[in-house]
């Protein structure tokens, strides 16, 4: 059986990139998201092993130093990281994983697996998102300008990037992903062997 492939998906916040992976991970066979753990207290409908591992900063110190972790890093105050074990165990059986992580994270998971395909939800425009921003109606002016200059620099780094989908309508975004996936898995490089198995060989 051959080893799934690795997707790190990124985008600002305001992007919709939690609404456009959930319809992706629904339709798309075979592959399994990779729940990340973290320090931040759960939002209100987060579930606890769905959303995230919601752990005590203890706890996650604890894996970092057990090596139990891929990546990390410190986000507005609180960790952030991969597990080392679920990530694994999925592509050891086949599946596609799916990593919804910021950019510092995307940069150190493609040192660890260069294979892995790395894929930037962008909005339409700056003034699109600040518009979506608005209407969510939880932050204030102060946050909203903060999130708005932290999305123009995560969108800097777009450039280190395979792919961008740009959500300018969810379903078309959904669908670029879903062609970004099934695009990827038709690579040659990533097919090789399949041409003796196809000759007999
Ligand atoms: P939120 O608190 O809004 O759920 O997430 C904040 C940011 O942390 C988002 O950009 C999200 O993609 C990122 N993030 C979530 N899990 C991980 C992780 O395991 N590693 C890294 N590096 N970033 C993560």
């Amino acid at each position: 059986m051959s080893k799934g492939l690795l997707f790190v998906v990124s985008a600002p916040a305001g992007c919709g990139k939690d609404t456009i992976l959930e319809q992706v991970l629904e339709k798309a066979e075979n592959v399994g998201y990779s729940v990340s753990a973290t320090t931040r207290a759960p939002r209100p409908g987060e579930v606890d092993g769905t959303h995230y591992f919601f752990l005590s900063r203890e706890r996650f110190e604890q894996m970092i130093a057990e090596g139990a972790v891929l990546e990390y890093t410190e986000y507005c105050g609180n960790y952030y990281g991969t597990p080392k074990k679920g990530v694994e165990d999925m592509l050891a059986e086949g599946k596609d994983v799916i990593l919804k992580i910021e950019v510092e994270g995307a940069m150190n998971i493609k040192k660890l697996f260069p294979e892995c395909c790395l894929v930037f939800i962008l909005p339409p425009s700056m003034k699109e998102l600040e518009r979506r921003l608005r209407k969510r109606g939880t932050e204030d002016e102060e946050t909203i300008m903060r999130r708005i200059a932290q999305a123009k620099n995560e969108i800097d780094t777009a450039l280190n990037y395979d792919y961008f989908v740009v959500n300018d309508d969810l379903e078309d975004a959904v669908s670029d992903l879903m062609a970004v996936i099934r695009g990827e898995k038709c690579r040659k490089q990533r097919n090789l062997d399949k041409l003796n198995e196809i000759k007999g060989e």
